[in-house]
């Protein structure tokens, strides 16, 4: 075993047990920090920047440090807690954040960790990174999950801050290069929530290789609206309703048209 590995030292915000959402099984995601999108509905705004940052508290005046850098043996040693859920239910780690292909040997040695316990890893990735991080991913993620926000890349940009060209590039490549591929679509109303839109996507994540075996439409939700206030930022989509699950549903049968299997919700 290579002992290195548990030395390496990483930024995270959170571990979080018992999640249902990323990934089959019973899942413990690490939330890892830093992020290269700033997606205007993003839920998890403290993730974005990865250096280590106050926010106010829920409730009451006072703020509290997000993210603390641990070692690899650290993050095991909580997640190995629940070793015996993940076997039971087929669960494991998910990487999440944030986007850990910012901080790619910090994931990379989580992962690598995780498989010298036979703890099964994904990742919940928009995959915007060198084809060289991206390689290094390959071997070491068991279930990928990525995020495809839009298909046209000015909108991309206008709602994301980047544009889609290298993203859409990395899923091709992943989708001929990894067994199993989720694609995952934000669907944000007034940013990609129309017929078409859905239909680019779905048409795009059809067009992939072997490696692609579904598309899950996650509706927009509101959870993270207050943080940006406690961080003194503001949040663009403020006052959004979410889309109805009836709407939800016309979209799904949208993406229906194609080979891969669709389901509304991660
Ligand atoms: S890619 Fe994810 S973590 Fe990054 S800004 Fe977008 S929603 Fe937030």
């Amino acid at each position: 075993m290579n002992q290195t590995i548990f030395e390496e030292k990483g930024i995270i915000f959170n571990i979080q047990r018992y999640s249902i959402h990323d990934g089959p099984g019973i899942r413990t995601n690490v939330f890892i920090k830093g992020c290269p999108l700033r997606c205007k509905w993003c839920c998890n705004p403290e993730s974005q920047n990865i250096q280590i940052e106050n926010m106010l508290d829920a409730d009451g005046p006072g703020s509290t440090p997000v993210g603390r850098e641990v070692t690899v043996r650290e993050v095991l040693e909580e997640v190995a807690k629940d070793s015996r859920y993940y076997y039971r239910s087929g669960g494991g780690v998910t990487l999440t954040g944030g986007e850990c292909m910012v901080q790619p040997s910090f994931a990379c040695a989580i992962m690598e960790a995780c498989h010298e316990y036979h703890i099964n890893t994904a990742i919940e990735t928009t995959s915007f990174a060198t084809s060289e991080v991206v390689k290094r991913f390959i071997p070491l993620v068991d279930y990928w999950l990525m995020d495809i926000k839009h298909m046209d890349s000015e909108k991309h940009k206008l709602y994301t801050g980047q544009p889609n060209d290298l993203i859409l590039q990395n899923a091709k490549y992943i989708a001929d290069h990894h067994p199993d591929l989720t694609i995952r679509v934000p669907v944000i109303p007034g940013v990609n929530d129309t017929e078409e839109e859905i239909d680019a996507i779905a048409k795009f994540a059809d067009s992939l290789g072997k490696g692609a075996k579904a598309l899950h439409l996650l509706p927009y939700h509101r959870l993270g609206e207050d943080k940006y206030r406690r961080l003194g930022r503001s949040y663009f989509l403020m006052g959004l309703e979410p889309l109805s699950q009836e709407r939800m549903l016309q979209l799904k049968k949208v993406a229906e048209k194609y080979r891969l299997p669709v389901q509304i919700g991660g």
